[in-house]
């Protein structure tokens, strides 16, 4: 089937002649048109023009002029602006908004021949750990308990995209990352994904949520898979200030660097109330696998982790405020009017955003209120420098961090949501390397005794996405996660 390929081998099959972009594409949007309206990952499907895309790319492959991504249809998050086509951000706000550009990462992609399938949902403006929040519906993950029917979560707040990628819909997928928006999901859905070092790619064009985190990232099948993927969304762009300047690595060939004599710390605090025993042993494996890879082991301590989830949530609302000040119904996107100017903002802003959007502006305006600001959001840089810090004690230590993704498996709808706060507290793993602006890469690992995915983070230097990779890949081929969802193309519904 050839929507059950991995990148790595539709890459070679495309050259090698055994099938057509074109076939390619189309089977993709076959599996589209069964599995969407149950799913619901996409958005917006732009069928007609990914076949234009992959005739195209047809074209390129005959005349030997093809690069990396040539005829690879992706699914792209709905938050990256591309331009003529719906961006929502999943947000009734944006619902009829059409860009006029295409966004750095996005553009990055199409120079390398990707073909883009559609948008894919998300929580309204990447608020969110369960795909829940959308203007446009929860995504169903096609992960199930064995037995069982439930509505589970895909996470989020890429869920769309991990979803789409878990189920065949697509061969990978874009994903930001901005307290664990590509890892969490990645996690629930049984794929990959790489959130990389804050810098590495270019946020311009991307709807920004909070914007001194947020970071775009591939999501796929495999790691080698993200590898090409980042290779391409990579890259120095002078359009975003906050983009490093720094040459992109050979990150497939880094796949296959060898682990011998590397350190790989366990951090202690990680071990958190709440962790499930399934997840728990999982960790347990991945030691013993990189142990059996030839890794050194090391205990480590992160003493400011306890903090991460305290101060994320102050500052990503905190920006969030900012960020989101700008929809305002006069220049763009949906306006309801009013008598006055404030009535015309306020209508607007009420009808446009939803709950948990709204809760984030209320607390990101609250913590930096004049009153406050001390209190709040000050302390909070104060103490993301000490997390930072810690990061860099034991980076000098040890080569990677091996951790959990999330403290437990997809949970449905319905659970984890008595309150806001519990929802924030899956992203206790992801967090604090966002805070520090480090890279993390989650894989599946095992399942739980239910069926479900369970996945593990690794976690490493400022640009030290080549050594993840090659952790990575050794955990990967020790895992040999083989397992499939449910939900998926040639699956049974
Ligand atoms: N779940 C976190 C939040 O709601 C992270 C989301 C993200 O990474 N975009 O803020």
């Amino acid at each position: 089937m050839l929507t059950g390929m991995k990148i790595t081998e539709a890459v070679d099959g495309l050259r090698q002649k055994k099938f057509s972009a074109e076939e390619l594409t189309k089977a993709h949007v076959n599996a589209i048109n069964t599995l969407n309206d149950r799913i619901n990952a996409y958005i917006t499907v732009t069928a007609d023009a990914a076949i234009e895309q992959a005739k195209a790319a047809d074209q390129k492959l005959a005349a030997g002029d093809a690069p990396a991504l040539t005829g690879i249809p992706l699914a792209i998050k709905d938050l990256f602006c591309t331009k003529g086509v719906k961006t929502t951000a999943a947000s009734r706000i944006l619902e009829n908004f059409v860009p006029p550009y295409e966004s750095t990462v996005t553009a990055n992609l199409l120079r390398d021949g990707a073909v883009f399938l559609g948008k894919v949902n998300l929580d309204e403006f990447a608020m969110g750990s369960g795909n829940l929040n959308s203007a446009f519906g929860a995504v169903e993950n096609p992960w199930k308990r064995q037995g069982e029917d439930t509505f589970l979560v895909p996470g989020g707040s890429s869920g769309g995209s991990a979803a789409a990628v878990a189920a065949q819909m697509a061969m990978g997928a874009t994903g930001t990352d901005t307290g664990g928006s590509i890892r969490q999901p990645a996690a629930y859905c049984g794929i990959t994904g790489i959130k990389p070092t804050y810098g590495r790619c270019s946020r311009w064009g991307i709807i920004a949520y909070a914007s001194s985190l947020d970071q775009a990232g591939p999501m796929g099948k495999s790691v080698e898979d993200c590898a090409i993927v980042l290779q391409s969304m990579a890259g120095f762009d002078p359009k975003d200030s906050t983009s490093v300047d720094k040459e992109v690595p050979d990150y497939r060939a880094a796949c296959n660097r060898s682990l011998k004599g590397m350190k790989v710390g366990i951090p202690m605090e990680y071990r958190a109330p709440g962790l499930s025993p399934e997840i728990e042993a999982v960790w347990q494996q991945g030691i013993n696998w990189l142990k059996e890879a030839g890794c050194e082991i090391v205990d480590v301590s992160l003493p400011h982790t306890k903090y991460g989830l305290a101060t994320y949530y102050i500052i990503a609302p905190a920006e969030a405020s900012s960020n989101l000040a700008r929809y305002d119904g006069v220049r763009y996107g949906r306006r309801v009017e009013g008598a006055s100017l404030d009535e015309l903002y306020a209508n607007t802003r009420g009808a446009g955003f939803g709950d948990e959007v709204k809760r984030r502006i209320l607390m990101g305006t609250y913590v930096l209120s004049a009153g406050y600001y001390d209190a709040y959001y000050l302390r909070a840089q104060k103490v993301r420098k000490l997390i930072y810090q810690d990061f860099m004690n034991v980076f000098d230590k040890v080569d990677v961090l091996l951790t959990p993704t999330a403290p437990t498996a997809a949970f449905a709808k319905g659970e984890n949501q008595e309150d806001p706060v519990q929802m924030y507290l899956n992203d206790i793993f992801t967090v604090p390397a966002s805070m520090a602006g480090v890279p993390g890469l989650a894989l599946p690992a095992g399942l739980s005794s239910q069926g479900l995915p369970l996945g593990l983070q690794l976690l490493g230097r400022p640009f030290g996405e080549e050594t993840l990779f090659a952790v990575g890949s050794a955990m990967e081929k020790a895992a040999n996660f083989t397992h499939k969802p449910t939900l998926r193309a040639g699956g049974s519904l």
